[in-house]
């Protein structure tokens, strides 16, 4: 049999996992609840359990290595998660790298997961044809990562492309990183949702409410958009402050990195036309002519596949 490698892309929510092959097919995949609360270092119990269970199933001489994209400022030099979120700790910090050669005595790729997802859209998805390009990833929070010169720009520390802390307000909201008005304080589906149960709370109607049958707590942005699309007003309205602000920041970063293709991903993106056409109509609008000529704009086509596919590219 050709050889496969273990993708592995661990989120706030979830772990997903595959046996992935030279061509980027995917088998054995599995997703199992990261339960980060706990702390990383019982999640990566899980983790091993899971890189156990593959090794057991093919044989650790029909594996070429792990790629492990995770959440957080990544240094996919040394292996280390730079910084990750007070949601699961113990992971700020921990040798990811290291900790995977040593369970597994196998190569072992890091890389942040939106970084990761960059090198899965460039080898099997949205950017297959295009050489430099940015991708914005929108959900909890707003992701980026840019591709150019056949690679990942890393930055100097290795943590570059964090577009969600972007200000687009410099009087705005404050966010928890430190700065105000951040990207993904308006343009994060957190946001979206968030700034929708503040209207309802204003005593503003909505067929939203009639949706979740008064569950608030289930307002999704899918749900903010369908009621958009059935004319609800206040929906409108939220959803166009919602594009004026992904609009906003991509307009920028379109203006510094001058890409070839913006690549948008995250779950919010898969409502297809729906979501894409109202940002790319105003998007390139607002563009200096020369930097919206050729602009590709699309949306991700790999879905939960692209970080997994990604991370493993360079172990073929
Ligand atoms: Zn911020």
């Amino acid at each position: 049999m050709s050889k496969l490698a273990i993708g592995i892309d661990i989120g706030g929510t979830n772990i997903k996992a595959a046996l992935i092959d030279s061509t980027g097919s995917i088998s054995d995949f599995c997703r199992i609840p990261t339960n980060g609360k706990e702390g990383f270092k019982k999640t990566f119990i899980s983790i091993q359990n899971l890189i156990q269970r593959y090794i057991d199933s093919i044989g650790k001489d029909n594996i070429v290595g792990i790629g492990c994209a995770c959440t957080g400022q990544v240094d996919s030099v040394s292996g280390k998660v730079v910084y990750a979120a007070s949601t699961i700790p113990e992971l700020s910090g921990f040798e990811l790298k290291k900790e995977l050669i040593a369970f597994a005595g196998l190569p072992v790729e890091v890389e942040n997961d939106v970084n990761a997802c960059a090198l899965g859209e460039k080898w099997l998805g949205a950017a297959r044809d295009v050489k430099d390009f940015l991708c914005i990833t929108l959900g909890t929070g707003i992701g980026g990562a840019i591709y150019k010169n056949g690679g990942i720009e890393h930055g100097y520390r290795g943590v570059a492309a964090e577009f969600g802390h972007m200000s687009i307000d410099m009087n705005g909201e404050q966010c928890n990183c430190g700065n105000k008005g951040c990207f993904e304080r308006y343009g994060s589906v957190t946001a979206l949702i968030k700034h929708f149960k503040e209207e309802l709370l204003k005593g503003n109607k909505s067929i939203v409410t009639e949706m979740v049958n008064g569950h608030t707590e289930n307002i999704s942005g899918e749900i903010i958009y369908a009621a958009k699309s059935s004319g609800d007003p206040l929906a409108t309205k939220i959803v166009k402050e919602y594009n004026e602000a992904i609009i906003c920041g991509t307009v920028s970063l379109v203006h510094i990195f001058n890409p070839e293709a913006v690549i948008f991903g995250g779950g919010i993106t898969t409502l297809g036309d729906i979501f894409i056409e109202p940002i790319k109509k105003e998007l390139l609008s607002r563009l200096m002519p020369v930097f919206r000529e050729d602009l590709i704009i699309r949306r991700a086509e790999l879905g939960d596949n692209a970080a997994i596919c990604g991370i493993v590219r360079e172990l073929f």
